[in-house]
């Protein structure tokens, strides 16, 4: 364990799962995880990780997914200070990387706030595994100097959460995570604000896992795809590098455009 726990006190590690493959995890976490006396884990992480817990660990599943919550956020940082409170070691196992689109912020906030230990340990963010998985470069020296990462959940449009334009206008490479149901609505917006209708898109579902599914196409297309036929977790990528993804040259509307 960390050279900051102590038997005495309790402590949490808020570690990352990775983003699917149970061997994304890093060896730092799944050492933690070996160590553990409880685990508060979310649906997103492989459950086959959690044999690599000790057998008398407790359990906890706050899974959360879209349109589906088990536990709040209140309830997920409450248990943890409480479990942390009881002295045990204790590891907050979260899908992809803690720190992104992880709510991890709140839960560091309820430990801090109760004077409780923890350490974060990082892990393979959806985008990078999803982007690995397509065999598409994030940023590349002639078509992206910037990544972002942006939640599709929050991007209704009208609201001043987000500023399309600038999306639109970056010349970076996008990749929205929680955005398959709001896809029509991304695609509408960025065309709106000036992204050129030919900029490829990928839609890439359950990255480094067995059912991996990638669907490459055009901005302008985007709203072809139905949101039915697509299995969860998936990300979108939009940007130019995704014209560099082995899967792209199969694509007859991008090679047309000599990308
Ligand atoms: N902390 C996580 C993200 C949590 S938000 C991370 O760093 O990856 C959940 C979103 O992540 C999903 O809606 C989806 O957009 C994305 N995601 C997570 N795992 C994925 C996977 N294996 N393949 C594609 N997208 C994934």
């Amino acid at each position: 364990m960390s050279p900051k726990h102590t038997q005495s006190t309790g402590f949490v590690w808020l570690i990352g799962a990775g983003p699917g493959a149970s061997d994304l995890i890093t060896v730092r976490a799944l050492r933690v995880l070996q160590g553990a006396e409880a685990v508060v884990y979310d649906e997103l992480a492989n459950a086959d990780l959690l044999k690599s817990a000790p057998a008398n660990c407790e359990l906890h599943s706050v899974g959360k997914r879209a349109g589906r919550h088990n536990a709040t956020q209140d309830e997920i940082n409450a248990l943890l200070v409480s479990l942390a409170q009881a002295g045990k070691k204790v590891v907050r196992l979260k899908g992809g990387d803690p720190l992104v689109f992880g709510r991890a912020g709140e839960e560091i906030e309820a430990l801090r706030a109760a004077g409780l230990p923890y350490e974060i340990v990082p892990g393979v963010t959806a985008a990078t595994a999803a982007a690995a998985a397509a065999g598409l470069p994030l940023t590349h020296r002639d078509h992206s100097s910037a990544v972002v990462f942006v939640t599709g959940h929050q991007c209704a449009a009208n609201t001043d959460a987000f500023d399309w334009h600038a999306l639109a206008k970056l010349r970076a490479t996008l990749c929205f995570y929680m955005g398959v149901r709001r896809l029509p609505e991304i695609a509408r917006n960025l065309l709106a604000h000036g992204m050129p209708p030919a900029t490829p898109l990928a839609l890439i579902s359950q990255a480094t896992l067995p059912a991996q599914k990638i669907t490459i196409t055009r901005l302008d297309a985007a709203e072809k795809i139905s949101p039915d036929g697509i299995v969860p977790p998936a990300l979108v990528v939009i940007g130019d590098v995704v014209s560099l993804s082995d899967f792209a040259t199969r694509v007859p509307a991008l090679a047309a455009q000599g990308r």
